[in-house]
C-alpha cells in the first residue's frame, strides 16, 4: 500500500507517519530527514541542498524525484511505502505516479492533514525552541508556508482530481489524529 501525506510545515505528518508506517510494516520516507541528513554529512546532496532548505525554499524537482527512485529500488519499499512530505509540487506528484507505474503501483491514499494557520505558526515556534532546525527561524518560515500555499496546495487539487483524497482533522492528541487516520487506511 502507497500512501502520501499531504499538509503544511508543522501539520504533524512526522508523527502520525511514523506511527502508520509501524502499523502497516511498510517504511516511511520522508524526503525531509533525508536531505536534513544529507547535509549533516556534508553528502554532494546535501552541500547543493543545504542553502535552498535553511531559507526555506523547495529543492529542484530533479533532485527530489532522483532520491524517490532510489528509495523505490531499495527492496524494503517493495509493499508500500508511506511518503511523508515527499511530494510538494505538481511535477512531483506526476513523476511519483510515474515511478509506482513502473512496478504496477499508485498512491492508494492521500491523506490532508489539515490544520488551521494559527496552530502551525504556535507548533513551529514551539519546535524551533526544542529542535533548533535553521529553517524554523521566523523568514523561512515565511518562505515555507509560501511554497506550501503556491505549489504544494495545487497537489491536492492533483489528487482531488484522482479521488484518492481524505482529510484528517489534524488538531487533536497523538491518538486522537492516529484513530482518525487507521479509520480512513482501515488498518
Ligand atoms: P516542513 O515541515 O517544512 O515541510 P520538512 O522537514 O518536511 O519540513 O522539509 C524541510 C525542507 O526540505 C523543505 O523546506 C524543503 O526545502 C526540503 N524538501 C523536503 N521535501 C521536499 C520536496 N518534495 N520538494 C522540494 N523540497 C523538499
Amino acid at each position: 500500500m502507497d500512501i502520501l501525506l499531504l499538509g503544511p510545515p508543522g501539520a504533524g505528518k512526522g508523527t502520525q507517519g511514523a506511527i502508520l508506517a509501524t502499523r502497516l510494516g511498510i517504511p516511511k520516507f520522508a524526503t525531509g530527514d533525508l536531505l536534513r541528513d544529507a547535509v549533516r554529512r556534508g553528502t554532494a546532496l546535501g552541500q547543493e541542498a543545504k542553502a535552498v532548505m535553511e531559507a526555506g525554499h523547495l529543492v529542484s524537482d530533479d533532485i527530489i524525484l532522483g532520491v524517490v527512485r532510489e528509495e523505490l529500488a531499495k527492496p524494503e519499499a517493495g509493499l508500500g511505502v508511506v511518503f511523508d512530505g515527499v511530494v510538494r509540487t505538481v511535477p512531483q506528484a506526476e513523476g511519483l505516479g510515474t515511478l509506482l507505474a513502473e512496478s504496477g503501483r499508485q498512491i492508494d491514499f492521500v491523506l490532508f492533514f489539515d490544520v488551521t494557520d494559527e496552530e502551525i505558526l504556535e507548533r513551529l515556534a514551539k519546535r524551533r525552541a526544542v529542535e533548533q532546525r535553521a529553517d524554523d527561524d521566523p523568514d523561512a518560515i515565511r518562505n515555507r508556508l509560501s511554497a506550501y500555499r503556491d505549489l504544494t496546495r495545487p497537489v491536492l487539487d492533483w489528487y482531488e482530481a484522482r479521488g484518492v483524497v481524505h482529510s484528517i482533522h489534524a488538531i487533536g492528541s497523538i491518538d486522537a489524529i492516529a484513530a482518525r487516520v487507521r479509520e480512513v487506511v482501515g488498518a
